[in-house]
């Protein structure tokens, strides 16, 4: 019998690329798949809190092994903002036009374009809590480039390109990200508990 797991997101795009990867390991559950539709509020001041405001609500309601992630983008010359604001940067939670032009506003001027996108997962296993994280270095561009992925993707150019995150494939995305990364640092760990 596989052990059940919670990803604590709604995102199933997220949960098939990690079930992907665990395999018949484990039964790998969304918040959806086990009934959850609370609002779980993400009021931390650290990606860390709030990865582990995630994983802490569903293991104190649910007690299942369960991980959740928190990542975003932090911008040296603006003391690492936007940090855990990323997604709400200019102030409705998701508009992601809006996020860009704020960056872009804010850098005016300033040479110093170095970035990165951070993730960092908090995983419960019998109770006890681990964590997991990924960086991809990189520069924010002057301008946007590039039409695919999300986010902050069309003005950040990872190091060791000359294109954005919008414009590489999204198979080359999913080896290089931040996400990639702490994700196969978890996968790893659970391979070695679960197997
Ligand atoms: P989440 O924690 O994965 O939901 O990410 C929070 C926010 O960080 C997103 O809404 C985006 O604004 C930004 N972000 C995180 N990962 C990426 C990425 O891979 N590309 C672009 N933006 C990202």
């Amino acid at each position: 019998m596989p052990v059940t797991l919670v990803f604590a997101t709604h995102n199933q795009h997220k949960l098939q690329e990690v079930a992907a990867k665990t395999g018949d390991l484990f039964l790998l559950q969304s918040l959806t798949d086990i009934n959850c539709h609370h609002d779980i509020e993400e009021n931390g001041t650290s990606f860390q809190a709030n990865a582990s405001i995630k994983s802490h609500y569903i293991f104190d309601q649910y007690k299942l092994n369960c991980f959740g992630d928190d990542s975003g983008l932090e911008i040296e010359a603006l003391n690492n903002e936007p940090g855990v604001y990323s997604a709400r940067y200019a102030g409705q939670h998701g508009n992601h036009e809006a996020n860009i032009n704020r960056v872009l506003k804010n850098l005016e001027g300033i040479s110093n374009r170095k970035a990165r996108f951070r993730t960092v997962i908090s995983l419960l296993w019998n109770g006890e809590e681990h964590f997991f994280d990924g960086t991809v270095n990189g520069t924010i561009r002057l301008e946007r480039s590039g039409t695919d992925g999300f986010g902050y993707d069309p003005i950040f150019e990872p190091e060791g390109y000359t294109i954005t995150f919008a414009e590489i494939t999204m198979e080359e995305k999913n080896r290089i990200s931040h996400r990639a990364i702490a994700m196969e640092k978890l996968l790893a760990f659970l391979k070695e508990v679960g197997g």
